[in-house]
C-alpha cells in the first residue's frame, strides 16, 4: 500500500485495542503492522508498556482515555462482566460515530446489552468473536463470526482483515456470539475425542508421535490433534486456550441450550471434567489438559 493510501486509512480508521492477553497481543501486533493501531490499554499496565514500545503506539492508562482518542475500539477480554465493565467505562468518553468491535467470547445477551449501552451514545457495536487460537491471532488468520449491522461491518472490514483471514457476517447483534457457542460445543467434542483416543493409544503402548502423524493426515485429522496432540502426550499443557475460559464458554452454551430446550450432554460432561481439573490447579492450562484426566 502506498504512503498516501496508508495515511488516508489512518485518518479514517484510528484504532485502539483493549485487552492484551494471549489473543489480544497478536491482534494488536497485526493491527499495528497494518497501520491502524494508535493506542493500547491493558488492565495490568506492564503488558501494555512492553508492547507499546515494540509496536510504536501510545499507551492509554484507562479505557476512558483510550475511547477519547480513537474512532474504532477493538476489545478482547475474558467474560460477560469484563466486557460490560469496559463498555460502561468507554461510554463515558467515547466519540459519536465510533465503532466498537468486541472479539471476546461472551454471551449473546451481553453483546445485546453492550450494543444498547453504546447506541445511546450514537456508537455502533459489532460482536465479532474469533476462532483459531493464539496461532491464528499471531498470524492474522483468525476465523471471525460477526453480528450487528452489516453496513457497519463493511466500514471496518479492512481493520478486521488485519486480524482474520475469514470474516463471515451472521446476522443481528448477538448472532456472532451464538455462532461462537456452536464452535465451542464442537471444540468440547473434539477435545473429548482426541484426548480419549490418545490416552487409549498410550495404553496400547503405540508410538504416539507416529500415531499423531498418520491420523492427522487421514479422515480423523483435525486442528486440535495437529496443534496440541504431541504436546499433550508430553504433559505440556501450556496455554493455548485456557481451560477456565472454555469452562466459562460451555456454561454460556448450556444456559443458551436450556432457554431453547436443547440438551448439550457433551458440553455438560466437558464442563464437569474441567471443574475437576480446575480444582486440581489446571485452570490456567490449555484445554488439552483434559488428557491428564484420561490417562490418570
Ligand atoms: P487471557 O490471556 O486471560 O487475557 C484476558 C485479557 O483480558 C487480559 O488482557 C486481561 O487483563 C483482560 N481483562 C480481563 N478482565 C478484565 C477487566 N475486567 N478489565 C480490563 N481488562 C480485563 O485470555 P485470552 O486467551 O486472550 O482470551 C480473551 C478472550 O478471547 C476470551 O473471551 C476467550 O474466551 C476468547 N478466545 C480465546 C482464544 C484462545 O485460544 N486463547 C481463542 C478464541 C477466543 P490483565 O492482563 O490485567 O489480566
Amino acid at each position: 500500500m502506498g504512503s498516501y493510501a496508508r495515511s488516508v486509512k489512518l485518518f479514517m480508521l484510528n484504532v485502539g485495542m483493549i485487552g492484551l492477553g494471549a489473543m489480544g497481543q497478536g491482534m494488536a501486533k497485526n493491527l499495528a503492522n497494518a497501520g491502524f493501531l494508535t493506542t493500547i490499554y491493558n488492565r495490568t499496565t506492564e503488558k501494555s508498556q512492553d508492547l507499546a514500545e515494540k509496536l510504536n503506539v501510545s499507551i492509554s492508562f484507562s479505557p476512558e482515555e483510550l475511547a477519547s482518542k480513537v474512532n474504532v475500539i477493538c476489545l478482547c477480554v475474558s467474560s460477560d462482566n469484563d466486557v460490560l465493565e469496559i463498555i460502561q467505562a468507554i461510554s463515558k468518553t467515547v466519540l459519536p460515530d465510533t465503532i466498537v468491535i468486541d472479539m471476546s467470547t461472551v454471551s449473546s445477551h451481553a453483546a445485546k446489552q453492550a450494543a444498547a449501552i453504546l447506541a445511546c451514545k450514537n456508537v455502533d457495536f459489532l460482536d465479532a468473536p474469533v476462532s483459531g487460537g493464539i496461532e491464528g491471532a499471531n498470524t492474522g488468520r483468525l476465523a471471525m463470526m460477526v453480528g450487528g449491522d452489516e453496513t457497519v461491518l463493511e466500514k471496518v472490514r479492512p481493520v478486521l482483515q488485519a486480524m482474520a483471514s475469514r470474516i463471515v457476517y451472521i446476522g443481528e447483534t448477538g448472532t456472532g456470539q451464538a455462532t461462537k457457542a456452536v464452535n465451542q460445543i464442537m471444540v468440547a467434542g473434539i477435545n473429548q475425542a482426541v484426548t480419549e483416543a490418545l490416552a487409549f493409544a498410550k495404553s496400547q503402548n503405540l508410538p504416539l508421535e507416529r500415531i499423531i502423524d498418520v491420523i492427522s493426515n487421514g479422515a480423523a485429522g483435525n486442528w486440535f490433534l495437529q496443534h496440541r496432540g504431541l504436546t499433550m502426550t508430553k504433559s505440556n499443557y501450556q496455554a493455548g486456550f485456557k481451560l477456565a475460559l472454555h469452562h466459562k464458554d460451555l456454561a454460556i452454551c448450556e444456559r443458551m441450550g436450556e432457554k431453547s430446550g436443547v440438551n448439550l450432554p457433551l458440553a455438560t460432561q466437558t464442563r464437569l471434567d474441567y471443574e475437576q481439573l480446575m480444582a486440581d490447579g489446571f485452570g490456567d492450562c490449555d484445554i488439552s489438559a483434559l488428557y491428564h484426566l484420561k490417562v490418570k
